[in-house]
């Protein structure tokens, strides 16, 4: 088991869900990093290094990149000092191959995850909040034009600006969809089988989900 107060969390559910947003509220009420793997890879693509060259064919087909490429880069970052104290990996693992290697990594040092919460949403919805969704370029805020609608400037309250993801086009999302149900949604009995599974139902409001993975975490900690 993890130690008390320390939160070792992953964000689970479909594209579009609400992982982001949900990462990003978690990791100001618990003071812990929240990570999301899509977010690195778009880094390392923007930077032109040899992993975003690979990850971008990958990632532009809505394909999912190779567990070897990712497990490596998640390994670097849940072994340095700043996860040290817990943390939310939010878009990872995403294949049986990925979450064995986080259990691994995570052993050897003395430690588990804490929960594995799945954010339950209806395909059509999940594909409604992908087609609107608007994404900050400096902080990866997460917005959407109907539902959570940026501020009059059209830039993001930290002042960036926003952006349309470039796999957030309807034929990408729908193969998203697929790579989720058929690689991804496994890990969903694996967590279970594990007793650190959570399903959230994410169809409520942002700041709903936010209080009910509050609750959750608070009384299992
Ligand atoms: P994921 O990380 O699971 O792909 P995001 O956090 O990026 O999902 O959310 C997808 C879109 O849906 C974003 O535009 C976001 O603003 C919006 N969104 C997130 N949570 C909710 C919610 N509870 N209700 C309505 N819209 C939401
Ligand atoms: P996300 O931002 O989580 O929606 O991820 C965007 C894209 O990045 C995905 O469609 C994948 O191509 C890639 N990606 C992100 N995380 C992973 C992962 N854990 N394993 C493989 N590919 C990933």
């Amino acid at each position: 088991m993890a130690d008390v107060h320390e939160y070792r969390i992953v964000l689970l559910g479909p594209p579009g869900a609400g992982k982001g947003t949900q990462g990003k509220l978690l990791e100001s009420s618990l003071g812990i990093p929240s990570v999301s793997t899509g977010d690195m890879l778009r880094e390392a693509m923007e930077k032109g290094s040899d992993l975003g060259h690979t990850a971008r064919g990958y990632i532009q087909k809505g394909e999912l990149v190779p567990d070897d490429l990712v497990i490596r880069m998640v390994s670097q970052m849940v072994e340095s000092d700043r996860f040290a104290r817990g943390f939310i990996l939010d878009g990872f693992p995403r294949t049986l191959e990925q979450a064995n290697s986080l259990d691994q990594i995570l052993f050897t040092g003395g430690k588990s995850l804490s929960h594995a919460l799945y954010f339950d949403l209806s395909e059509e919805e999940a594909v409604r909040r992908i087609s609107g969704r608007l994404v900050c370029k400096s902080c990866q805020k997460m917005y959407h034009l109907a539902y959570n609608p940026p501020p009059p400037s059209g830039r993001c309250d930290c002042g960036g600006e926003l952006f349309v993801r470039e796999d957030d086009k309807e034929e990408t999302v729908r193969n998203r969809v697929n790579v989720y149900n058929n690689q991804t949604k496994p890990l969903l009995s694996y967590y279970n089988q594990k007793g650190i599974l959570w399903t959230i139902d994410a169809s409520l409001s942002i700041q709903e989900v936010h209080q009910k993975v509050l609750e959750i975490v608070n009384a299992n900690g």
